[in-house]
């Protein structure tokens, strides 16, 4: 199908969608649930694909807001990715919930996609499938890393996922490799005036901070070491028996976070030794870094110019403006894509492993808006984001056709993707019966 044709075609079939997919963004936006509580905006979604003809497993396996849907029967199958969980302390007022990284939008934008694909499809007579996965908990990087484990997107021949940004392109290098790792330390209690009978747990989770202090002088530049303490103890007159702290490694690849992992164990062992406690660590949730894909990347882009960036008006200058509290202004300008790796993580890079991923943004709001900020969860329900989304549906329903009726493209961008996993296999990261972490550890 020619782009001009193509084009034509998309713009036809999202036409059609935008009034229920706004209706739909502003509605997850105003829900604003946590990661694994998303029941209602995932609920919403489900429903508009199985309206649209889709058929939708929800839930999907045992996580409660996940779910499949999926249109046709043939080949070849292009997975689409939509998240829709919301971020503490982003909503109106202070300490509500919000869509602070808009993924309102992202969860919609790629539902419109996944539906104006199988429109479009349909009338052109061609074979395939589009799968949409709703995945949710993004912000707590543990949604698709668990999806991946029970065997989620192996089956895609491709797979495309967006991002509201301030800035549109595609972006082919991703985030970096993470663990999150929870240590329990298990000592004695005893009456503090007593506390010679005792074994503190909280000494050995702090000695283990200590350590991990002195361990980040010596891990490569790009390594970051995050923790928190989440149970010290509750009151200073009793000495604590369990303590539990929550770490994250982050760094440029596996290999690398799993080298200061074993030495953050180390950390632990060391002090639980020293403080004559006991220390188990388990992984809450993996991510790797993104696997590159620039045949895919590349034909993503060509559709992202083909479609550009919706264009602001005074209006929409105005209403960003009045979040912001300053002027403002969109960038238009369609980016190459960087070529830094991201120092924030993303379990959609885990995806990239199972199957050639193609990831862009498209600005969505003004420019100089912080990320899981109030600021942008106010813009996320501004007209503006609105148009920004159905473009991105744009993006995805036109790539999809393109791969759909293009073998040739979609031969080079699996060739690519062998080429890159031939001696790699896929290490889910956690336990196979491990439950999903619902909750903060
Ligand atoms: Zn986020
Ligand atoms: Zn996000």
């Amino acid at each position: 199908m020619e782009p001009g044709i193509r084009k034509k075609n998309v713009d036809q079939a999202v036409r059609a969608q935008s009034h229920s997919g706004c209706r739909i963004a502003l509605a997850i936006h105003a829900l604003a649930e946590p990661a694994f509580k998303e029941f209602e905006s995932s609920s919403l979604l489900a429903e508009y694909l199985t309206d649209q003809g889709f058929e939708v497993e929800f839930p999907w396996r045992h996580m409660p807001t996940a779910f499949r849907a999926t249109w046709g029967d043939g080949k070849p199958a292009i997975g689409m990715l939509g998240e829709y969980d919301a971020l503490p302390d982003c909503g109106e007022k202070e300490g509500d919930w919000g869509h602070g990284c808009g993924h309102n939008l992202l969860g919609t934008g790629a539902a419109v996609g996944a539906v104006s694909a199988a429109r479009v499809l349909e009338a052109a007579g061609l074979g395939g499938r589009i799968v949409y996965y709703g995945c949710p908990a993004e912000e707590t990087l543990a949604g698709k890393v668990y999806m991946a484990r029970d065997g989620a997107f192996r089956d895609m021949d491709a797979c495309l996922a967006w991002h509201p940004g301030t800035d549109t392109g595609v972006s082919n290098t991703g985030g970096s490799s993470l663990d999150s790792l929870v240590y329990e330390f298990f000592g004695r209690t005893a009456h503090g005036a007593s506390a010679h009978n005792g074994r503190s747990a909280l000494d050995g989770a702090m000695l283990m901070d200590v350590a991990a202090n002195y361990l980040r002088e010596h891990v490569p530049e790009n390594v970051r070491i995050h923790a928190v303490i989440r149970h010290g103890g509750d009151a200073p007159n009793v000495v604590p028996a369990y303590a539990r702290s929550w770490y994250y490694v982050r760094g440029k690849d596996r290999a690398e976070v799993d080298s200061v992992r074993e030495r953050l164990n180390a950390c632990a062992r060391g002090a639980a030794m020293a403080t004559e406690t006991q220390v188990k660590w388990h992984r809450l949730t993996g991510v790797y870094p993104r696997l590159p894909n620039d045949t895919l990347c590349t034909a993503v882009q060509a559709n992202v110019e083909l479609f550009g960036t919706p264009r602001a008006t005074a209006d929409d200058r105005r209403r960003a403006g009045e979040v912001l509290g300053k002027d403002a202004d969109f960038n238009r300008a369609i980016a190459p894509g960087s070529r830094d790796q991201g120092r924030g993580s993303s379990d959609e890079d885990n995806v990239s492993w199972l199957a050639p991923m193609g990831r862009f943004q498209v600005a969505s709001h003004a420019r100089g808006t912080s990320g899981h900020h109030r600021d942008l969860a106010a813009q996320a329900a501004l007209p503006f984001a609105q148009r920004a989304m159905l473009q991105a549906a744009k993006i995805f329903a036109a790539t999809a056709v393109e791969l759909c009726a293009d073998t040739k493209l979609l031969r080079q961008v699996r060739m690519e993707f062998e080429r890159r996993t031939r001696a790699f296999e896929y290490d889910p990261l956690v336990p196979k019966r491990q439950p999903v972490p619902v909750d903060p550890p």
